[in-house]
């Protein structure tokens, strides 16, 4: 077995790591790490767990470390971070000083030059950038990113339309309350409203998904040339993003055939994968964040609603933010990382 911790274990993203991994095939936790505050502390008394699954069995008495290199047992083969950028963008680049190698959800350096940002199914081969980064860092181990929740649902869906020449795309979404952790958007804020506005999302759209849809040259990514327009949303819903996309391309597919095109979008084969990557509904009112977050058990993207307009292609397109968004999504990438040989 592969040996993985998780960094910042207790918050909404952590716990979904630790349950995602409960009886994983390739990968069994050993070690978990939160705050100073928390350290110390058994993992069922730091985190207050809200996911409706039982804590693992052998997880709720496992005490929490801090979150240091000096805390981490040398011969941990993985490293997963839920952490706030703001400690990331510090404690990451010394673990992988250190030697460690880290799937990380934390924003910070997904747009860096040498820092690999993945979605196996849509562009794998940007691992290759770990020898650039471990060139210029000097480093040993390695970091490597997931997109944003709302980047990675909607990205599988640009990639499989991008065979008709992507050229411009605008998208509106309606996120979910988990997106913004449990401290981050009080009932008072949420309940009978809309926010229409989450501060740095949209940028985190625009960039992330050009790198995404970009080109491994061997010693960099080339960005995708399309231009992104996004407009981020929050909603009262719990989990699922719902994202409104209008796309433009060269070609001019006809709703039937973007369809195609999303239902023969490549799978992977990896344990955490799903298998279709995207599911398509017919019914015009699909996908909707309470009935198909939980499409290929959070994995997949669910599309719908598409329609031609006056310039190309629009539809719809939602996924489970905490899991394909960000637990699911790191945890696909330590198998990516563990299946091609990087750990
Ligand atoms: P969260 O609920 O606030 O959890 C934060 C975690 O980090 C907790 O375990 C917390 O430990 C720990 N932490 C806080 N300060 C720390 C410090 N100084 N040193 C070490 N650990 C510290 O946040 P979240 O929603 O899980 O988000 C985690 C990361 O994932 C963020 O970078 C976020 O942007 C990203 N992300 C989130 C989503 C989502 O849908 N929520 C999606 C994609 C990416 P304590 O319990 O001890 O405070």
């Amino acid at each position: 077995m592969t040996t993985v911790g998780v960094l910042g274990a207790t918050g909404a993203v952590g716990q979904r790591f630790v349950q995602l991994l409960d009886g994983h095939p390739e990968f069994e936790v050993s070690v978990l790490t939160a705050s100073p505050q928390s350290a110390g502390d058994s993992y069922s008394e730091a985190a207050k767990w809200r996911l409706d699954t039982p804590i693992p069995d052998g997880i709720a008495e496992t005490t929490v470390r801090e979150t240091d290199p000096d805390e981490i047992p040398g011969d941990t083969d993985l490293l997963f971070s839920a952490l706030p950028s703001t400690v990331a963008e510090q404690v990451e680049p010394e673990l992988c000083e250190a030697g460690f190698v880290v799937s990380s959800n934390a924003s910070n350096e997904r747009v860096a030059d040498d820092v690999p940002l993945v979605i196996p199914e849509v562009n794998a081969d940007h691992l290759g950038l770990i020898d650039v980064q471990q060139d210029e860092r000097g480093w040993d181990g390695a970091l490597v990113k997931n997109p944003n929740c709302s980047t990675i649902t909607m990205v599988p869906t640009l990639a499989a339309i991008d065979s008709f020449g992507l050229e411009r795309v605008h998208v509106s979404t309606l996120q979910a309350v988990s997106g913004a952790g449990y401290s981050g958007v009080t009932s008072m804020e949420i309940l009978d409203n809309v926010v229409p506005h989450i501060g740095g999302e949209a940028t985190k759209m625009e960039t992330e998904s050009r790198k995404l849809l970009g080109e491994f040259t061997g010693a960099g990514v080339e960005w995708h040339d399309a231009t992104v327009s996004a407009s981020c949303n929050r909603v009262p819903t719990l989990d699922g993003h719902l994202e409104n996309v209008f796309a433009e391309t060269d070609a001019d597919p006809a709703p039937g055939e973007v369809a195609d095109a999303f239902r023969a979008a490549d799978p992977i084969d990896l344990p955490s994968a799903p298998t279709p990557l995207i599911e398509v509904f017919e019914e015009p009112d699909r996908p909707q964040p309470r009935l198909d977050r939980m499409v290929g058990d959070g994995m997949a993207v669910a599309a719908g609603g598409v329609e031609s307009t006056e310039t190309g292609v629009q539809y719809n397109c939602l996924a489970h933010n905490t899991v394909r968004g960000a637990a699911g999504a790191s945890i696909l990438n330590g198998e990516l990382l563990a299946s091609e040989g990087w750990l």
